[in-house]
């Protein structure tokens, strides 16, 4: 028996806001970052909640990947504030932040006084198109040199408003990472051990949304139009891998952020067409479910694909053009890090991502010397 589900509610378009005035609530906690109060997006949305919620307190010191200790400062406000409705407006960063802060919260009450007599209604409203996190059951965490990611239904929030209006200021280099991220979890979700029918519509819709609207999102940011498209395809994106789950690109990804503290969706983008190779493994002749899988896609995105490898190898050059157009680093030394300690890391990092989660849905089953020398390729000489 396998399973899908979508658990949010989804309000989208601009003016997707709007469904706040339609919210019953007393208390309300905003958990932000400090640019999304620089740039007045905070006020925004207070001033909607103004209309309903008498009681509005907000918690605005989300870094990003971020640290458990911003998680415990949010815990501490939230058991001051006990708000009966906690909106995350930000990106991947705020929304893991706002749900490890409400999972915590919510255990701890529930020791201390037996029960929690009334669950915050949770509402997500991402400022990047990227994690698709409003609508998953993943958080990551920093702990020290780790991204710890966190998996539980309970993380997953009531409702998403993906009200394109609030990506509109992303910068072009953040467009283009966060959308590749997505990108990513569309791959992934599509050939992952758990893919269905139903994740592979998903993910489909969501990799061909991306192709046709990231540049046009990267190059002209207020074009509002590309900017919905995009924003919908990460959360489309979203429910795919949140259902199929995700591969070693992530885990790879996890372990760099970890270490080098690169952005998240950056780090996806620069491994993507090395685990694409590595994962179809066509080179040899060998037919793979991944190289097949891929190949799919490669003929649903409107790539040659007359033969297993073709359909492969211009999904990796259709990923490669995207990585070049948007000025997106293509290996991980053009990141300044230094080679030397680069190998120092090599050891965690590889066995970090052996043991990630997102490792046990990928295609091809790994091990960390074969994910060492993945590192190393993806480094570059
Ligand atoms: P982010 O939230 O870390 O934000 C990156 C930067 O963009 C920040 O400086 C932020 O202030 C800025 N920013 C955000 N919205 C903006 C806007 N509208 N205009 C201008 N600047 C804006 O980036 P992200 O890629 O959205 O999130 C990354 C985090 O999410 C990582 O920790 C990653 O591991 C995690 N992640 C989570 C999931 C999940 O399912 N929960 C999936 C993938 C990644």
């Amino acid at each position: 028996m396998e399973r899908f589900t979508i658990k949010p509610e989804v309000y989208f378009k601009v003016g997707a806001l709007e469904y706040l005035t339609t919210i019953d609530k007393e208390k309300a906690l905003v958990i932000t970052d400090p640019f999304m109060m620089q740039v007045g997006f905070t006020d925004q949305v207070l001033d909607v909640l103004r209309n309903t919620v008498s009681d509005l307190d907000v918690f605005s010191n989300i870094k990003p990947d971020p640290p458990i200790e911003v998680v415990a400062d949010g815990i501490e406000q939230m058991l001051k504030i006990r708000p009966d409705v906690v909106i995350a407006l930000g990106g991947g960063s705020t929304i893991d932040a706002a749900k490890s802060i409400l999972w915590f919260y919510e255990k701890i009450v529930k020791r201390q006084e037996g029960q929690l007599e009334q669950k915050p209604l949770f509402i997500a409203i991402p400022t990047t198109s990227g994690t698709g996190s409003e609508v998953t059951s993943f958080a990551v965490i920093t702990m020290g040199d780790q991204k710890i990611p966190l998996v539980s239904d309970e993380l997953i929030p009531d409702v998403a408003i993906i009200d394109p209006t609030f990506v509109k200021t992303v910068p072009p280099q953040i467009t283009a990472d966060t959308a590749i991220d997505a990108l990513t979890h569309a791959i992934e979700a599509f050939v992952s051990t758990q893919a269905s029918d139903y994740t592979d519509a998903l993910a489909e819709k969501a990799a061909k949304m991306i192709f046709d609207y990231l540049l046009t999102s990267y190059k002209e940011g207020n074009n509002i139009q590309a900017r919905e498209k995009l924003h919908n395809a990460s959360c489309l994106a979203g429910m795919a891998f949140t259902n199929a789950y995700l591969g070693i690109n992530h885990s790879m990804a996890h372990a760099l952020g970890g270490a080098f503290h690169i952005p998240h969706g950056r780090a996806n983008a620069i491994l993507l067409p090395f685990v694409i190779r590595y994962n179809a493994f066509c080179n040899d002749g060998t037919e793979t479910r991944a190289a097949r899988r891929y190949a799919e896609l490669a003929k649903v995105l409107g790539l040659p694909a007359t033969t297993i490898c073709e359909g492969v190898n211009n999904l990796i050059a259709a990923v490669k053009v995207l990585l070049l157009e948007t000025h997106t680093p293509t290996s991980l030394k053009e990141l300044n890090i230094a080679k030397e300690t680069f190998i120092q890391k090599l050891d965690s990092m590889s066995e970090a991502a052996l043991n990630d989660r997102c490792t046990t849905t990928n295609p091809r089953q790994t091990n960390k010397e074969e994910i060492a020398v993945l590192f190393m390729v993806a480094f570059g000489e």
